[in-house]
């Protein structure tokens, strides 16, 4: 049957006026939004939750990485390669009790040779703060519903909250909505790249006896990762756990059948398993409506029973109970963004630099099957975060990178925060220049990033 349409004729507001609007508040955005405004730009942040932090704080559990994969490679050096804005963030959280900071994997370090675990209920007050030391506006509980445009240049977003449906006008926009919504409205090319991935549910549970789960795993030899550091207790110093518990029949069978995997968690408090991302169903288009709710609901029967099951058959979770769940599945890939520079394997494993780079990245989501050659590190152009045929808009976040493998090393967390502080810079010196994002000199924006203490190089 022909899909009935509704004709609708209405007047919006144009509510705000700035510089740069950020639209999406998750990694990438956040980051975005603190560079923009630091660069003199008036900048307003948008998002449809209650928080910033987006995917990382929906059970995104450890970054991923802040360092080179030197663990892999015996002797190869040990290099900081994300710092600027990412690292000062963590060096706060740190100060705020609320980050042990980068912690060295006992095991496991030829997957991730540095793990940065945070507390994201302290993220969460502490990004508050950064923003408004940096005067940026913030707008939570706001959807992105639309741009403006004129002919091919976008000039600001529409937004719906509380307030109404209102407009904001902006000389640049950057889209860090993860799924690529600010792109599409404005008519940018995007491929629909879900089918490639899952979409998760980790989850939290209380009273989990560490020690003692960690000394079963130990003797059935199902421990694939573990990091150990002082989270203030003299009897539980475990912080980063995965194990294979499809060793055991039972489990195996109910994973296979729903596609779970792992599981790989963290634990930041005595007692507590902060983090089990395990629940995971495939193919899900997180920009279908529908196809996202059966997901959300799927993914949390996942929950509880895989919960139940650890509670009855694993040593240590005897009195463990659920107490975290997502705002949202997870997701990892939806739309994306045609830019100007597609992110290819080859370039990242083989440590491509560029005149136009803007960050350094040297982690890939599935080593060591796939790593970036002689722990090196691997340059992103501005290219990639300029959106093919469209005028006024940039893009960071995971939405970038179309070729799969590609993007299990763009889209992990610090990669989309060194991303969003270069989007940011771009959009605040283009605004104040008076240029499109496209005409923008790269060397004068490396400059900025550099001064930001963006690691470009020696
Ligand atoms: C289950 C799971 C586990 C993961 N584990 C890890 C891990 O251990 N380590 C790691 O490094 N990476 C991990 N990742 C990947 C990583 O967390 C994400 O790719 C990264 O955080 C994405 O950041 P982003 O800023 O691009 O997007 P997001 O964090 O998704 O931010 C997008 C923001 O935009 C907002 N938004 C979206 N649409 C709109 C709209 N129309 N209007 C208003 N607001 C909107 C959202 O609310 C959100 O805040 C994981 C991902 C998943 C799904």
């Amino acid at each position: 049957m022909a899909m009935k349409f509704i004709q609708e004729t209405r007047q919006t507001p144009v509510r705000y006026e700035c510089d740069v609007v950020i639209a999406g508040g998750g990694t990438a955005g956040v980051c975005a939004a603190l560079a923009a405004a630091r660069n003199g730009a008036r900048t307003i942040l948008v998002d449809r939750y209650n928080f910033l932090g987006g995917t990382m704080l929906n059970g995104a559990g450890p970054l991923h990485s802040f360092y080179n994969l030197y663990k892999a490679f015996p002797g190869a050096p040990k290099i900081q390669c994300v710092r600027g804005i990412p690292s000062e963030i963590v060096d706060r959280l740190i100060a705020a009790g609320g980050s042990p900071g980068h912690l060295e994997q006992d095991k496991g370090g030829n997957y991730d040779s540095v793990i940065t675990i945070i507390d994201w209920e302290i993220f969460k007050d502490v990004i508050f703060d950064m923003m408004q030391e940096a005067g940026v506006r913030i707008l939570l509980h706001t959807m992105v519903v639309d741009v403006i445009r004129e002919k091919n240049t976008v000039r600001g977003l529409v937004i719906e909250g509380k307030s109404g449906r209102e407009a904001i006008e902006a000389k640049v926009v950057v889209d860090t909505t993860g799924d690529g919504d600010v792109a599409a409205f404005a008519g940018a090319p995007f491929t629909k790249k879900h089918q490639t991935t899952k979409v998760g549910m980790p989850f939290g549970m209380l009273n989990v006896d560490m020690p003692r789960l960690v000394a079963f795993l130990e003797e059935h030899d199902m421990v694939n990762q573990i990091v150990h550091a002082d989270k203030g207790s003299d009897r539980d110093d475990i912080v980063r756990l995965g194990f294979e518990l499809k060793k055991i029949p039972l489990f195996k069978e109910y994973m296979d059948q729903t596609g779970m995997w792992g599981p790989l968690g963290v634990s930041r408090y005595q007692g507590d398993y902060s983090y089990i991302n395990s629940c995971s169903l495939p193919a899900v288009d997180a920009t279908d409506t529908e196809a996202l709710t059966g997901a959300e609901i799927k993914l949390r029967k996942q929950v509880i029973t895989l919960s139940r099951m650890l509670r009855e058959h694993i040593p240590g979770f005897e009195k463990a109970h659920v107490y975290w769940t997502p705002a949202s599945a997870g997701i990892r890939y939806t739309r994306c963004v045609e830019c100007e520079h597609d992110m290819s394997l080859e370039e990242i494993v083989n440590g491509a630099r560029f005149e136009d780079e803007v960050m350094l990245y040297g982690f890939h989501d599935s080593a060591p099957r796939i790593m970036i050659k002689d722990a090196g590190v691997y340059g992103l152009p501005y290219r990639a975060l300029l959106p093919k045929q469209v005028e006024g808009l940039l893009v960071a976040g995971r939405m970038i990178t179309s070729d799969f493998d590609a993007h299990m090393s763009t889209r992990n967390t610090v990669s989309c925060m060194a991303q969003g502080e270069a989007a940011g810079t771009a959009a605040a010196l283009s605004a104040r220049a008076n240029v499109a994002p496209r005409e923008l000199d790269t060397s004068r924006l490396r400059q900025a990033l550099r001064a930001q203490g963006v690691y470009l190089g020696e």
